[in-house]
């Protein structure tokens, strides 16, 4: 890359170590990012309304002649206030802006200008406050919106952007081949970059998009396309066929035809020289665990340690127990390795895992500490695997001899999608639901029937089943808000113990709990102690308890559907018919129909197909899900079509060049290397 683009943003005139330190905030430390901080929106001027018209909950572009200013006024504080009158020829709004004087003095009466904000007032009263306002005698009709921190102020950033652009001047950085950009029809970066921050009009902003859209699909393509093929390399750990008729025997149950296909490609993937990589994804409920204990048992008769680590302690304990059940009787050692153990007993279990005295070791993250060592790794299992990171991934598989890697995941994800998530995996799919599954009635309701809804639960209770609440969605983004969280959840499961439930005993969950309460209020659920669970979304993915039959959800609409269709993948695991009740009180259109979904299909795949329609990728790209880098302009939903045809290109550039050496691609590699070693938590 230019050397000027990886020079720190002090680099730049006007950015001295103050100013700084406010980009860096944002993330922002080199020219580079700079460039690469794009407007989160843009306001096209040639919106506008009449101000008559303006709405008043949100912001609006309107058009206005400024008639007169009125002399400024100042308050306590030591505030000024400025103000003017302006008309669109039908009506007068009244503009206001505070402690901005240069603003102000730059307003001309008898000039025409765009404001941007929200109108407020009465009919006959318009005010507006502090609008974004564009000068219309200037030509420029768009105006980027960027995500700032306090301090920094728009202008102040567009000032900086600007001098990047100038300073990198006429050198042209393109890290494209030229004969992909005619191929896809792409503008220049230089024009890219100069048009996606001062756009002309919305158009030239679009094109400017198209091709940023592109490159960054591009290199996460060709980045994951290049790991998958790193991980290629010579395994210690190639097993031999081995009968495994044993452990299918010893199950207390038949596998379905995609668990024993799943097995089977699993153990043929570890006769290989090279590790297996293998994503196997499959609905809630559709037996993963057995697939994975089967590959444990394949790894042990070949004299391998298998490691399986899961998101959570729960669900480690989980994963142990039932791994232990199927394998256990088989002869197989296995042994759980939490972070809450005493480190006394960590200590020792650590030493018997490092002498081999165990088979299968189940953990959370404490298996990825440096400190454990395994006397013969061959195995790495991790669950629901969209939590942990590229790069955690990678750390498992560091130890050990290049030990093989199965992913289990109960994201359905649209294929597209998966091939960009999952780009350096194999997959394989559990379509088929063991026998008898019962389809999970749902109720999408709103809250005035709560009461019923409750009478409903209690029913099931009375006949000895049990249920789970799950607690109205906060934003996890906010520290703030988990707190208010916590009040939340403790203040619902108080409100059922007195009203409805005050007959039943109830446990409560939430993220602030310590793991070994957490664990207890768990197993206090399973073991029947309590008959209701409350919970934030904490009732992770996983946790099996069968005598379960009731879901209620509120504030179900907050959620993507994907993540109710896997909330509710926790009843309807045993024998009895289970019901899931989604409470909303919102009466926009869109939003009942997704509910709606729910009802009629229990298909995890339509549901991600639909959730991915209507709701755009955010479930799978909330930027913690999926492990990747993150995304700074592509919206892999939005830009579907983008996506397949970087996905093509990508393939085009490596069937050319496949560990891009070419000196075409040589900025390309540059990039792509970048990409795994920033953005990732
Ligand atoms: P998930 O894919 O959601 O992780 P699990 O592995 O937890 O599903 O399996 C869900 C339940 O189904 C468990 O109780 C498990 O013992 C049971 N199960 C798994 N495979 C079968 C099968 N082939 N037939 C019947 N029950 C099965
Ligand atoms: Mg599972």
């Amino acid at each position: 890359m230019d050397e000027r683009l990886s020079k720190p943003i002090t680099y730049l005139k006007g950015v001295g170590p103050k100013r700084s330190e406010l980009y860096n905030k944002l993330g922002i430390e080199t020219v580079y990012d700079l460039l690469y901080h794009f407007p989160r929106r843009y306001i096209d001027f040639t919106e506008d309304v009449p101000i008559a018209k303006a709405p008043a909950d949100e912001p609006s572009v309107i058009r206005a002649e400024v008639v007169k200013k009125l002399p400024e006024a100042r308050i306590r504080g030591g505030m000024s206030i400025f103000k003017a009158v302006l008309t669109d020829g039908e009506s007068d709004i009244t503009l206001i802006m505070y402690n901005n004087r240069y603003g102000f003095e730059k307003l001309a009466v008898g000039s025409w200008y765009a404001l941007y904000g929200k109108v407020t007032g009465t009919l006959v009263r318009k005010e507006i406050s502090s609008p974004l306002i564009l000068d219309l005698s200037a030509g420029e009709t768009v105006e980027p919106v960027y995500a700032l921190t306090e301090g920094l102020t728009q202008y102040a950033l567009r000032q900086s952007v600007r001098n990047a652009l100038l300073t990198l001047g006429d050198f042209i950085y393109e890290p494209l081949p030229k004969w992909v950009m005619g191929k896809y029809k792409l503008c220049s970066l230089e024009y890219a970059l100069e048009n996606i921050h001062f756009p002309k009009d919305m158009h030239t902003c679009s094109i400017a998009k198209q091709r940023l859209v592109f490159d960054e699909l591009l290199t996460l393509s060709l980045g994951m396309r290049l790991l998958k093929k790193k991980s290629r390399e010579q395994s210690g750990c190639v097993m031999k066929k081995t009968d495994i008729s044993q452990f299918e025997k010893s199950l207390p149950f038949e596998l379905t035809g995609a668990q024993r296909r799943a097995i089977s490609e699993v153990t043929e993937d570890m006769c290989r020289e090279y590790p297996m990589n293998r994503l196997v994804q499959g609905d809630v409920g559709s037996g993963k665990t057995a697939v994975a204990a089967g590959a444990a048992f394949f790894a042990c008769k070949n004299g391998f340690q298998t490691a399986m680590m899961a998101p959570t302690e729960i669900l480690a304990a989980q994963h142990f127990e039932t791994l232990g059940k199927f394998l256990e009787p088989l002869g197989v050692k296995c042994a759980l390795l939490t972070g809450s153990l005493t480190p006394k007993k960590k200590a020792a279990l650590k030493e018997q895992i490092a002498a081999g005295e165990f088979d299968v070791i189940v953990g959370t993250h404490a298996l990825v500490q440096e400190s454990t060592h395994f006397k013969r790794l061959g195995l790495v299992i991790t669950d629901e695997q969209h939590r942990f990171g590229v790069k955690q991934r990678a750390a498992l598989s560091g130890k050990g001899d290049n030990p093989h890697r199965l992913v289990m995941s109960a994201t359905p994800i649209p294929r597209t999608l998966a091939l960009m998530i999952y780009g350096d995996l194999d997959l394989s799919v559990l379509d088929e639901l063991p026998k008898g599954r019962q389809k999970i009635e749902t109720y999408a309701v709103t809250g005035k029937l709560r009461d019923r809804a409750f009478s409903f639960v209690k029913k099931q209770l009375d006949e000895g089943r049990q249920a789970y609440f799950v607690c109205p969605m906060i934003d996890e983004s906010d520290p703030a808000m988990m707190k208010t969280e916590l009040a939340s959840v403790k203040k619902y499961a108080k409100e059922l113990s007195e009203g409805a439930f005050a007959n039943h005993s109830i446990g409560l969950l939430h993220g602030k709990l310590a793991p070994d309460k957490k664990e207890k209020v768990m197993r206090d659920f399973k073991n029947k102690k309590t008959d209701i669970l409350v919970s934030t979304t904490v009732v992770e993915v996983g946790v099996d308890v069968p005598n379960a039959t009731v879901m209620v959800i509120e504030d179900a609409d907050r959620f993507g559907l994907s993540q109710l269709h896997q909330l509710r993948g926790r009843v309807g695991r045993g024998q009895y018919s289970s019901y899931c009740i989604l409470i909303s009180n919102n009466k926009n259109e869109d939003s009942r129909k997704r509910l709606k979904i729910l009802s009629k299909t229990s298909d995890g795949f339509v549901i991600s197909e639909e959730d991915l329609k209507l709701r755009g990728p955010g479930d799978f790209f909330g930027s913690k899900q999926h492990g990747l880098p993150k995304l700074r302009i592509a919206d892999m939903s939005e830009d579907i079509n983008t996506l397949k045809a970087a996905q093509s290109c990508c393939m085009d550039i490596l069937d050319k060049d496949p560990e891009l050496k070419l000196p075409e691609n040589k900025w390309l590699r540059e990039i792509v290397g970048m990409l795994f070693e920033k953005g990732e938590e």
